[in-house]
């Protein structure tokens, strides 16, 4: 097992392993008796299969929790990936020259020691939708790996075709980037790539009735495992914390758009003023 100088190879246990790309990124490798899972792979800067082959030899199933580009665009490298049909158009969209040329100059100012890693015109160059097959997953579907039963949950919200992923027999949920600790959860972008507030309660409150089923979380970012109570202040916030405590909350920007952080507990949520009218069903003022 090693590590490059883009991805951080970690073993959590003998059948799972860690790979974070540009300390940023978790995806997360659970080997079957039959095949592997890969879910997520980065934004895909280096091919990581020489990393997973040092990990096992099993063939390897690559499926995503949704299609933002920090965790699809790696699909470049893999022959055939898994998604949700409704995050299929999302990735689409982020399979351009722009979208990783930004985000690789970002990366570059962040940790300019990863310069002379990445070939960055192949990279900018590479479209994932010319190399790779897609397949669709859909909500309750279960994934064999031979000895373990991986669960496909439809958990839309921060995306709409937002997959969770759980392993039947042990409990380990893979939660993507709608349940996380202590890291930002976009949901400021357009009704066409994020659903409304309502949407993502319920969804957070589905997972909430299946919780005796879960035993360690997993999310795609910064820390992990992170606890359960992550899932319940995620709820609290929605269901009545954001409406009580948003006008303390300060303005914030990035390169796809404005809206508001609000942090409560472990929950650090960027979110639109459009999409808290639209939640509350009237107006809201700042004054
Ligand atoms: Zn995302
Ligand atoms: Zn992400």
């Amino acid at each position: 097992m090693y590590s490059t100088g883009i991805n951080k190879v970690e073993r959590i246990s003998d059948d799972l392993y860690m790979i974070t790309e540009t300390e940023s990124i978790h995806s997360y490798l659970l080997i079957g008796e039959d095949k592997a899972l890969l879910i997520d792979a980065g934004w895909g800067y280096e091919d990581i299969h020489p990393l997973i082959e040092d990990i096992t030899d099993r063939e390897v199933m690559l499926v995503l929790t949704h299609g933002d580009p920090d965790h699809g665009l790696g699909a470049v490298h893999f022959k055939d990936f898994y998604i949700h049909p409704l995050d299929y158009g999302k990735l689409l969209n982020n399979d351009n020259y722009e979208e990783r040329k930004g985000m690789l100059k970002h990366r570059f100012e962040k940790l300019p020691e990863l310069v002379g890693f990445i070939d960055e015109e192949a990279y900018c160059h590479s479209r994932f939708s010319k190399e790779t097959n897609v397949h669709f997953l859909f909500d309750h579907q279960i994934i064999d790996l031979g000895n373990k039963h991986v669960e496909c949950i439809l958990t839309p919200g921060h995306s709409y075709g937002h997959l969770m992923f759980l392993e039947k027999e042990t409990g380990r949920l893979f939660s993507g980037d709608q349940l996380v600790d202590h890291h930002n959860i976009w949901h400021f972008l357009s009704h066409d790539e994020q659903a409304p507030f309502q949407t993502t309660l319920n969804s957070l409150k589905s997972l909430k009735e299946r919780e005796t089923e879960i035993t360690k979380i997993y999310p795609a970012h910064a820390k992990t495992p992170i606890e359960k109570k992550c899932l319940d202040e995620l709820i609290e916030c929605f269901e009545y914390e954001l409406e009580a405590n948003y006008r303390n909350d300060l303005p914030f920007h990035c390169y796809r758009g404005d809206g508001y952080r609000h942090f409560y507990r472990s929950v650090d949520l960027i979110y639109s003023d459009e999409r808290l009218e639209e939640y509350l069903g009237h107006p809201i003022s700042r004054d």
